[in-house]
């Protein structure tokens, strides 16, 4: 499956791109490419809209993957510019530009078009996924409004099989999605499975009662977690047959913080831990089980009052403990939402998109169809399929020096560029067809 291809670069450079242009637009049962007027670049749904509130000035941090490969391509610059003239004026939508484009390549750098994809998107130096488990009521009734108030995307592990999901059915299967949460796969019931059929039902039944909730034309690609504590009586084999078969993508472990702390505590051990983390290792993750009300007695019990570690969602006792007290869940979010750190550094996004950049990232380029002073037209090729990774990427192209801002245009959704000196830093998506940058 696409999910599962890794980059070898092993080819040539040419034959490298070749591949990648061959793949353009041309995968045989990809999820439809439509994407709907009302969604922008920016606002494209659940999987697509993973960021909180775009506040990325000319942001350009020093960590990017450069999307090398074709810059030695031997047509060179002055061969290429301005020999296609085909598509000037596209209208957006129409892939085939990028399909048809003879010698693409990307400029050195220093040269006119050449393009670099952000290590993260809008160039933040790390990404931070907030995740949940087991669908409780708590995190319905508390969980997912702190979140949406924040503008903050959280990454939701349901179990629609169980009655903490049941009794909140409108905030999974509407509020949620609607309000650009992501939804993940803890399988239906949380039990495991004693054989095939069983698993096949865990997993598969789950994630498309997820899909449900989400417009048809969202990548199928989802965030999978198989629920702590549970049995799985298949062989491993064909554990990752039904996992790529449901394009489910396993979770790693979280890193280390325990939510079940002082929200003070919780806020002050993951932002050292984060500012600590390396390049190769910047993806945080935390985890959170229920969220309980200290004042709610009814759906909340804490064998040791006062101690949240202590207490246990009533629905999901049997699959819940270490649930947070909304009290120190609210003050934690409320400074993930306002520390400087974490606005300016830290991309806060929902576990499959957090993935899908990741791996498109070093497998994906920019690649220029024409370039002069007046406008820039290119293409983002990539290695993996564009109806499974749908996350816009952060490309920063080389524009003219003296274009002092830039609209950038893909599918008929403009942006507006951010500019960092002559580079200009926009989102686009792979295997949508040409980006159009025209100086603003
Ligand atoms: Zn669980």
């Amino acid at each position: 499956m696409s999910h599962h291809q890794t980059s070898t670069r092993s080819a040539t450079a040419a034959a490298v791109l070749a591949t990648m242009l061959a793949a353009v637009g041309c995968e045989a049962g990809a999820p439809s490419e439509h994407v709907s007027s009302t969604t922008g670049l920016e606002t494209s749904g659940p999987f697509g809209n993973t960021d909180g509130p775009e506040t990325s000035s000319a942001a350009g941090s020093g960590t990017a993957s450069t999307a090398h490969g074709a810059s030695a391509d031997s047509t060179g610059v002055t061969s290429h510019l301005g020999t296609d003239s085909g598509d000037d004026g596209d209208s957006g939508g129409d892939t085939s530009a990028c399909d048809d484009a003879k010698n693409p390549f990307n400029p050195a750098a220093g040269e006119l078009g050449h393009s670099q994809i952000a290590h993260w998107k809008y160039g933040r130096s790390a990404v931070l996924t907030i995740n949940f488990d087991d669908s409780t009521p708590g995190q319905a009734q508390i969980g997912v409004p702190a979140m949406v108030e924040r503008g903050l995307v959280g990454t939701w592990f349901v179990n629609p099989g169980v009655l903490a999901y049941q009794d909140n059915e409108a905030t999974w299967t509407e509020i949620a999605p609607s309000s650009f949460q992501e939804l993940a796969n803890h399988t239906m019931d949380h039990a495991g499975a004693a054989n095939y059929a069983e698993a096949e039902f865990q997993v598969g039944e789950a994630a498309a009662i997820i899909r449900s909730a989400y417009p048809s034309d969202r990548s199928p690609l989802m965030a999978f977690n198989n629920g702590g504590g549970t049995t799985w009586n298949i062989s491993d084999a064909e554990y990752q047959e039904l996992l790529a078969e449901h394009h489910q993508v396993e979770r790693v472990h979280s890193s280390g913080i325990a939510p079940a702390t002082p929200g003070a505590d919780m806020f002050t051990d993951l932002k050292a831990y984060m500012q600590a983390q390396t390049p190769a290792d910047d993806w945080a993750r935390i985890h959170f089980h229920g969220i309980c009300s200290p004042n709610d007695t009814v759906n909340c019990v804490c064998d040791t009052p006062g101690q949240s570690s202590n207490c246990r969602e009533f629905r999901v006792s049997q699959v819940n403990n270490g649930a947070v007290r909304s009290t120190d869940f609210l003050y934690f979010l409320d400074q993930v939402s306002s520390d400087a750190y974490f606005s300016e550094e830290v991309w806060v996004a929902g576990f499959a998109s957090a993935h899908k950049y990741q791996q498109a990232r070093p497998v994906s380029q920019g690649v220029v169809l024409t370039a002069d002073d007046t406008g820039i037209e290119l293409c983002l090729v990539s290695e993996l399929d564009g109806g499974l990774y749908d996350e816009a990427l952060t490309v920063m192209t080389e524009v003219p020096a003296q274009w002092n801002g830039c609209t950038a245009t893909q599918e008929g959704q403009s942006m507006t560029c951010r500019m960092s000196g002559a580079t200009a830093h926009f989102e686009a998506r792979i295997d949508r067809g040409p980006i159009t940058l025209a100086p603003s």
